[in-house]
């Protein structure tokens, strides 16, 4: 119903937050496979710098947009990825009503643009829209503990009414939509002040700092390397026939954020011991995807142990300074409105 004929034979995707931590990593994996791609970020919380390697390459076009405006594309596009969202609390708390927008409105503007190309769409959704479980792993039928007006809210009831959207176009027969429930992801490009977990925990370590834990440290995350994540996401984007239910991607591996803390302890000479501090409101307990699904309709499941994925991403880190202390840090715009000396280009 949504198949159409390609003349040239080519595929071509937009992928929205591709110069974000997973979306850049995704840009790699779709064009080393031979698909162009069209990467549109607001560069909010993304950084140039994370697809300036491709930035020559012929297949690849970047164009700085905000998803909440609407986007025309001249080119015909195959397959529309919307990762385009701020990941961490700090970040997208900082102006919530922006980051519910960019769910909701930016879902529906790409929803638009992918019935237009009658492109198969992919929106990442997230493991937050079980909010504080009550259920252990979270399946994908599980609906979820959500504080709808909590300081998490603005990204996690924005993540539901994009899923909403999602459907409610799929049972229309309007566009060819799909949902990853994304769980914890982490892997190299992570920006090392985001609040996230992972980046954390190593930033601190390498700058032989003392690493944060909060609450006891016996809450639990399942944490997944970003190439395993980026497979789960082109196997969900391609399989067929869709699954009209949306998929949990994650690594099924629980562990408590104080053994995460330690290992890196472990891992990192000269890091510092660990400092408590109290838990963040709405925090979830614990965390664990049931992928059952996905292994069943993608025949995916993560390859990349945590000790490996850990080690990668420290050396990462540890390359960043300090030849280039800035990378992986967030900024502010310049004087000229640009970030990270990328020239501006007007969107389309
Ligand atoms: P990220 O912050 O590194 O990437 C998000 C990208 O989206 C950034 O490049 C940012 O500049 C861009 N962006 C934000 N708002 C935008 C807007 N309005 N218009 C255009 N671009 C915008 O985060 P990430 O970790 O790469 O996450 C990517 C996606 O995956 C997000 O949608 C996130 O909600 C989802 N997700 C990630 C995780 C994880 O652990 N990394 C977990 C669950 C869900």
């Amino acid at each position: 119903m949504f198949k159409k004929e390609r003349q040239d034979g080519r595929r071509k995707a937009l992928v929205a937050g591709g110069a974000g931590f997973v979306g850049s990593h995704l840009c790699d994996a779709l064009l080393a496979e031979g698909t162009d791609i069209i990467c549109v970020d607001s560069l909010l919380t993304g950084s140039f710098d994370n697809v300036r390697a491709l930035e020559n390459h012929p297949g690849f076009r970047f164009i700085e947009h905000d998803i909440t405006s609407t986007l025309t594309i001249g080119d015909e596009i195959d397959e529309v990825y919307n990762l385009a969202c701020a990941a961490s609390p700090p970040r997208y708390q900082a102006d919530p009503s922006h980051t519910l927008l960019t769910n909701v409105v930016g879902t529906a503007n790409l929803l638009a643009l992918a019935e237009q190309h009658r492109a198969a769409f992919l929106q990442a959704s997230t493991s937050e829209i079980y909010g504080d479980p009550e259920v252990h792993p979270q399946p994908e039928t599980y609906r979820g503990s959500v504080n709808c007006t909590g300081p998490r809210a603005c990204y996690d009831e924005g993540k539901r009414a994009a899923e909403t959207l999602c459907f409610d176009h799929l049972r229309q027969e309007r566009v060819d939509a799909r949902v990853a429930r994304i769980f914890n992801t982490y892997g190299p490009r992570m920006q090392q002040d985001d609040g996230r977990i992972v980046s954390n925990l190593i930033f601190q370590a390498l700058q032989g700092r003392p690493l944060t834990v909060y609450g006891s440290g016996r809450q639990t995350r399942s944490f997944c390397y970003v190439s395993d994540m980026v497979a789960g996401l082109i196997a969900l984007m391609r399989v067929s026939p869709n699954p009209g239910a949306p998929v949990n991607l994650g690594n099924p591996e629980e562990l408590p954020v104080i053994e995460l803390a330690r290992r890196v302890l472990d891992l990192v000479p000269g890091a510092k011991d660990i400092d408590f501090l109290p838990l963040p409101e709405d925090d979830p307990q614990r965390r664990r995807p049931d992928i059952a699904r996905a292994k069943a309709l993608l025949d995916w499941e993560p390859l990349v142990p945590l000790s490996k994925g850990l080690a990668s991403t420290i050396d990462w880190f540890a390359a960043l300074s300090p030849e280039n202390p800035d990378r992986g840090k967030i900024r502010e715009k310049d004087a000229e409105g640009t970030y990270n000396g990328y020239e501006h280009q007007p969107s389309p």
